[in-house]
């Protein structure tokens, strides 16, 4: 292995994200907070940055392949994709396939991708939902609780949100404000008390927003050691 930081390995940052356009900044690693999302350091300063891929504007040779690699070892695999479910990974098919190769040739275009949801698991208490019908947004599908299954809603809503689709069901109160307000519903799910959007329950209770891919500056003592603040 060649010593930490390596020389030949810079950046540097389009406007927005650096003091100075033409500052190399060195890659530290995975910032281990998002898909795609690594740390930089400027060069010769104290500055220290949660950028993705996406934020760079020009990088040595040795840089392009470093974040080459870095972005394919990322890409997420077909079960993660199917919202770690069983179920559809046994009945996957070729459209299946097909939008998951877009989303991870997509995710290294851009270098950073929206999360992916799991799939919330089937609970009979989501029948006593009065309308609007639970949703959820799974492997590139809506889906709704219909007859006591998650079934893929046909047709499906027109999407308007090309930077991450299935955020929110196109035309409701959630769109217009952009978020949701989850509430926790029956222990292995959270539930939109608007839009009736349903999420495997991973966030904490008090989590009403889903925030959108964070980067940015960090103060350098939240750094080391340890996870980095976000
Ligand atoms: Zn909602």
């Amino acid at each position: 292995m060649s010593p930490r930081p390596d020389e030949r390995i810079w950046v540097t940052l389009k406007p927005g994200w650096t003091p100075d356009p033409r500052l190399r900044w060195s890659i530290d690693g995975n910032a281990h907070t998002h898909r795609g999302h690594l740390h930089v350091s400027a060069r010769r300063s104290e500055l220290q940055m949660t950028v993705h891929a996406g934020d760079i504007a020009d990088a040595s040779p040795e840089a392009r392949l470093w974040i080459d690699g870095f972005l394919c070892g990322q890409e997420a695999g077909l079960f993660e994709f199917l919202g770690c479910s069983p179920r559809l990974y046994d009945s996957h098919d070729e459209e299946d396939i097909s939008r998951w190769m877009a989303w991870n040739e997509r995710f290294r275009h851009r270098g950073w991708a929206p999360p992916l949801h799991t799939m919330p698991r089937p609970d009979p208490a989501l029948d006593g939902v009065a309308a609007p019908q639970p949703w959820t947004y799974v492997a590139g599908r809506f889906r709704v609780w219909q007859d006591g299954a998650w079934t893929e809603a046909d047709p499906q809503p027109e999407d308007a949100e090309q930077d991450n689709p299935g955020r929110v069901w196109p035309g409701t109160i959630c769109s217009q404000r952009g978020y949701h307000e989850l509430a926790v519903c029956y222990g292995s799910t959270t539930i939109c008390e608007s839009c009736h959007f349903v999420m495997a329950a991973k966030r904490h209770a008090d989590d009403r927003t889903i925030p959108l891919p964070g980067r940015g500056m960090l103060p350098p003592s939240s750094r080391q050691p340890g996870p980095p603040a976000r």
